[in-house]
Formats: structure tokens, C-alpha cells, sequence
């Protein structure tokens, strides 16, 4: 059987996949609510998605899914798993250490919780570059499809909003229920914003605190920004596809195609 999920192999077929080929996709999400309307698994099944479609392409292999993102603002509802960013360094250090004692070279960190993940991604792949001697590449979904998502008509990143939605109504529509969505549209910032695709953003994120979130739920019965209401499957195809094929591009460059 044609497989590309890494725990679906034995070691002898990684062993003869690694004769001809040194690249993995490592995608990262999150467990964290994501509006009474949407599943808590959201940003990973969206990064699991994206991993997937390249890896039919390219015949890449992709190691399981790191279900766990740092998500100390989203406690304020109940699922939430929240692992502390010191942790998760560790545990993409060593993941990517594992893979590389048997020759794994190229990893690509699929990031599908944003820029809360960020900031820790970019201290393990720098510490594992200089360590290791491999070499990692962080493939952000938004700012990766910052050409799309202006096509698309897309409104700001948010959290639980048109752009993941749309994204997950394309791949996982039984587990969204937009009828119960309630749109809590992006407040006015004059500054600046965190958000790729605006001329202002600034890259400059703290995570929201616990309490703020509550004022958001005690203003408008939950917890999202952005207006999930817009989100359509077909809009989630394009930017899906859109997200794949740069993704195919990157693993291509790693092979230097
Ligand atoms: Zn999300």
C-alpha cells in the first residue's frame, strides 16, 4: 500500500524511502477552542490538511501530527490544551533530533496555530540547524497565502474566522456547524495590526490573557474574532489548493528542483 504517513511505514520502508529521499513534513496545530461552532483540533487539521495534499504530490513523508500548541489565552474555555512554549522547543528539538540520527535533512514545520507558534518554532529549528547540521524550513499558512486570501475577499486574521473556517469547511465539514456561529468583527486598531496581509502589521504579538478573552465571550457570547458567517467551502478550496501548491514549490527548492 502507497502511503506517506510516517506512522503508517515500517522502519524497513523508512529505511528504503530515506535512500532516495531526505525531506519530512512535521505539521504543528493546536488543541484550543475555536468558537462553540468549530472543533478544537481547528489549526490542526488544517496544518495536517496542507501536509497531506503535498505529500500526494511530491510522495513526501509526514510524520504525525503534533496535536499540542501554546495556548495559554484560550483556557479561558474548556478543551484547551495548553503546553508551555519551553516545552514545545524541547519537544521539536527532539523530534527533528530523531529523525535526523537515521538521515532525515530537510524538515518542514507546517504551522497551522499562527503566530503563537511562531516565536518557539523559530528557536527549535535555529538551535537544531546549528546542532544538527539539518535544515528547517517554517511554512506559515498566512503568510503563504497573503497573494489568495486579498483574492479571496478575506477579512483580517482573527481567530475562528472566515479564513480557517472556509479552510476547514473544505476539509472537514461534518465538524463544522456555522449555523451556531456568532460574528464578532475584527475592533479598530489604530497602529497597527497582526495581520500579514495589512501594511501595518508589525509581527509584535503577546498572547491575549485569559480575562480578555472572557470580555470578548461576556460581549458576544463567544470567543472568535472575525466573521466566520463569510466562510464557504468553495472559498476554502482555492485558498486549500493555493497553500498545497506552495507547499510543493518549498519541498521541490529542498530537493533543488
Ligand atoms: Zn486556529
Amino acid at each position: 500500500m502507497q502511503t506517506f504517513k510516517l506512522e503508517q511505514q515500517s522502519w524497513k520502508d523508512v529505511a528504503a524511502y530515506l535512500e532516495s529521499d531526505n525531506r519530512i513534513i512535521l505539521p504543528i496545530g493546536s488543541t484550543e477552542q475555536h468558537g462553540a461552532f468549530a472543533p478544537l483540533g481547528t489549526d490542526t487539521y488544517v496544518a495536517k490538511a496542507i501536509a497531506e495534499g503535498a505529500a500526494q504530490e511530491t510522495g513526501v513523508l509526514v510524520a504525525p501530527p503534533l496535536w499540542f500548541g501554546w495556548s495559554p489565552h484560550h483556557l479561558v474555555k474548556p478543551g484547551t490544551i495548553s503546553i508551555r512554549a519551553e516545552i514545545l522547543i524541547e519537544v521539536l528539538s527532539d523530534t527533528i533530533g530523531s529523525l535526523a540520527v537515521h538521515g532525515f535533512e530537510n524538515f518542514v514545520v507546517i504551522n497551522g496555530h499562527r503566530i503563537v507558534n511562531i516565536s518557539w518554532m523559530q528557536i527549535a529549528a535555529e538551535r537544531v540547524q546549528r546542532t544538527l547540521g539539518v535544515k528547517v524550513v517554517l511554512f506559515d499558512p498566512a503568510y503563504m497565502s497573503k497573494e489568495v486570501v486579498a483574492k479571496l475577499d478575506f477579512g483580517s486574521i482573527g481567530h475562528g474566522e472566515e479564513i480557517e473556517i472556509s479552510h476547514m469547511c473544505h476539509c472537514h465539514p461534518d465538524l463544522i456547524r456555522l449555523d451556531e456561529a456568532n460574528d464578532n468583527p475584527h475592533p479598530e486598531t489604530p497602529l497597527y495590526r497582526l495581520d500579514p496581509q495589512d501594511p501595518r502589521d508589525t509581527l509584535c504579538y503577546v498572547p491575549a490573557t485569559r480575562e480578555g478573552l472572557q470580555q470578548v465571550f461576556d460581549r458576544t457570547g463567544d470567543t472568535i474574532t472575525g466573521r466566520p458567517s463569510l466562510a464557504t467551502r468553495e472559498k476554502g478550496r482555492v485558498y486549500h489548493d493555493h497553500l498545497v501548491g506552495r507547499l510543493v514549490q518549498v519541498l521541490e527548492l529542498l530537493a533543488g528542483k
